[in-house]
């Protein structure tokens, strides 16, 4: 199995949605401390050999960081062959997209909550989602394929899955539908506005269930009547841990092998202490031997927000 690499670049991000909230919980990692395009290249090289064949830049908003296009590039010039997709919010996507797609960027998820101005800024915080959807669009034709990621939430867009479906429609950006998960930072919020992955599917019009792009894609994907496929990631509900082949890297280097995860490998602190190839190569090579899923029952959750681990 090829794995996948999430690169949480930083804790921070501009907005606050209600399910996340950045820094809830923990302070976040000082920059002094985040890895910098040389590590991520140098690193980039020993996960490529231990079997790593995507990685996705993700946060907090890793466009916060100034340094993305130059760790794209350095990513890349590493290991060539190399997938390198972003997760985004999307504010400063449109201002960046060429940049990053001439450092090598082949494709980004942005997330969007509501299609609507006002919505959009109650759930999210203070942006323009004209300006990201614009950003999204660009990303599409620039990159080939973008992805539109809902977070589906009671009371807040529940009512809105057809309207992004007709997005998807005219524009041809694919849509998944997320499944709130009760990381532990915002319980409160999570439990009253979690929807199941049934009723997202029930609210959308599904009719058929259409193969997974691979096994390891977290995305259920499925058809409406008229033939647009979109996706549903349900951790909770469906959850598909015995598929993942995720393993997640932390602003300051720590590695773990999932979100849920508590203890994490010091190797970003086995780099600057002066470890040789071999030994960070020993690190990468037992957390991926370790890498087990610690997905939790419904009532026991672990305690962090997505921010901190890598969303
Ligand atoms: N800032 C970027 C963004 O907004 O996509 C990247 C990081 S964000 C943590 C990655 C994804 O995780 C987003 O789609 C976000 O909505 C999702 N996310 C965060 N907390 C979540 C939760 N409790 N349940 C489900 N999805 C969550």
């Amino acid at each position: 199995m090829g794995w996948t690499l999430r690169l949480n670049l930083l804790e921070q991000c501009q907005y606050r949605c209600g399910y996340c909230r950045p820094q809830a919980l923990r302070a976040a990692t000082p920059n002094s401390a985040w890895l910098t395009p040389a590590e991520y290249a140098r690193l980039g090289v020993l996960f490529h050999a231990a079997g790593v064949e995507k990685v996705r830049l993700t946060g907090g908003e890793p466009l916060l960081r100034d340094d993305v296009e130059e760790i794209v590039r350095a990513l890349k010039r590493g290991c060539p062959s190399f997938t390198v997709a972003l997760t985004t919010n999307g504010q400063r996507l449109g201002a960046r997209l060429e940049g990053l797609a001439r450092a090598g960027l082949d494709r980004a998820t942005v997330h969007v909550d509501s299609l609507r101005a006002e919505r959009y800024r109650a759930l999210m915080g203070d942006g323009d989602v004209a300006e990201v959807l614009a950003g999204l669009e660009a990303a599409h034709a620039l990159l080939g394929r973008a992805k539109l990621n809902v977070v589906v939430q009671r009371g807040g867009n529940e009512d809105e899955l057809l309207d992004f479906l007709a997005y998807s429609r005219v524009t041809g950006v694919e849509v998944r539908f997320i499944e709130l998960m009760n990381t532990g930072s915002a319980r409160d919020y999570v439990r009253e506005a979690f929807v199941p992955g049934a009723e997202i599917l029930e609210r959308a019009g599904a009719v058929a269930r259409v193969p997974r792009r691979s096994p390891s894609d977290p995305a259920a994907l499925y058809r409406t009547a008229d033939g647009l496929v979109f996706g549903l990631i349900a951790s909770d509900t469906q959850p598909f841990c015995a598929h993942c082949n995720r393993l997640r890297l932390m602003p300051d280097g720590r590695l773990a092998g999932c979100l849920y995860q508590g203890a994490a490998a010091p190797l970003g602190a086995a780099l600057r202490a002066g470890a040789t190839d071999a030994e960070l190569a020993a690190i990468v090579a037992a957390a991926v031997r370790g890498k087990r899923s610690f997905h939790p029952s419904t009532e026991r959750r672990a305690a962090f927000s997505m921010s901190e681990a890598g969303g």
